[in-house]
């Protein structure tokens, strides 16, 4: 196992370092192809992602865990007082939509959290400054998307703190929630990001599968179906679709009443449930055989 998962690491590194390319180093290679490949485990135009071996389908991301407050390790939402969602955006920061999608966020008075990758970040700096110095949130989302489930203890330790290395060269601070990979984790990882790295889980109870189906409409229809108070939104900055969804999502959002906060700020107004305040309908699952 061993020798196999070195063999596909410079195949992986090479597909996300295109992934990641800076506009200034490669103005002709768009990564409209090799953008895509962290969350679409079968995409067969991209191959040599994820590694080999690594296509049993991941963990759903686990079902909320009410009534323990702010002692919570993860969070799927939140239960909030008020018309209050997180925007969440994964896989970033990509060097051209990134910060098409921050002029929208920014037009519209709207602050998001970006779940990126380490090795994004090294390739696009000064897309994640710019994210953080505009008022957004800066979460981990590992090194190169490599599943937290799968890389043993040392390397969800190595994924954890390349990607807050970065982070933190970067914009000058560590980030303090993470998103697994693929939303792959189990009790014993996440009790560990919380208590070693002192970083809170963060999935999601909104998945317009944007990685999925390529359809600003659709993914637009289902965030905005979907979304309650309390709701954090997954999404991912590396697909066109889903930055030309934004600006309507986010306006059809604001006719419902919604207001937008960071995932931390969502945090911070989280209560604990009551038996009398327990939501009738569970928040929604992410699918079973995909991953993101
Ligand atoms: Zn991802």
């Amino acid at each position: 196992m061993k020798s196999r998962t070195w063999l596909v690491i410079p195949a992986v590194a090479a597909l996300l370092s295109a992934a990641c390319q800076s506009a200034q180093t490669q103005p002709v290679q768009r990564p409209q192809v090799v953008a895509v490949p962290q969350e679409e485990v079968p995409q067969p135009t991209v191959s040599g992602y994820p590694a080999q071996g690594d296509t049993t389908p991941p963990m759903q991301a686990p079902a909320p865990e009410p009534g323990t407050g702010s002692k919570r390790l993860s969070y799927n939402s939140c239960n909030v007082e008020g018309p209050y969602v997180a925007l969440t955006f994964d896989d970033g920061p990509h060097a051209t939509l990134t910060p098409k999608l921050l002029d929208i966020l920014k037009e519209k008075g709207v602050k998001a959290t970006f779940f990126v990758l380490g090795q994004c970040v090294n390739a696009n700096p000064e897309v994640l400054q710019r994210a953080a110095a505009e008022g957004h949130e800066i979460g981990n989302h590992s090194w190169d998307h490599k599943s937290f489930s799968k890389g043993g203890g040392a390397g969800v330790a190595a994924q954890v703190n390349q990607a807050n290395a970065a982070i933190e060269a970067a914009i000058g601070k560590k980030p303090t929630i993470v998103r697994p990979p693929y939303g792959a984790t189990n009790a014993t990882i996440t009790k560990r990001l919380n208590e070693e790295f002192g970083m809170k889980v963060i999935m999601w109870d909104v998945d317009p599968l944007d990685w999925k189906v390529r359809n600003a409409a659709h993914v637009k229809e289902e965030i905005v179906k979907r979304a309650k108070p309390g709701s954090i939104i997954l999404s991912h900055d590396i697909h066109p679709t889903t930055v030309a969804a934004m600006a309507e999502t986010i306006d059809a959002l604001k006719e419902k009443g919604f207001q937008f906060v960071t995932v931390s700020e969502l945090l911070a107004m989280d209560r604990p449930l009551t038996a009398a305040a327990t939501p009738t309908s569970p928040p929604a699952v992410a699918p079973a055989p995909v991953t993101r």
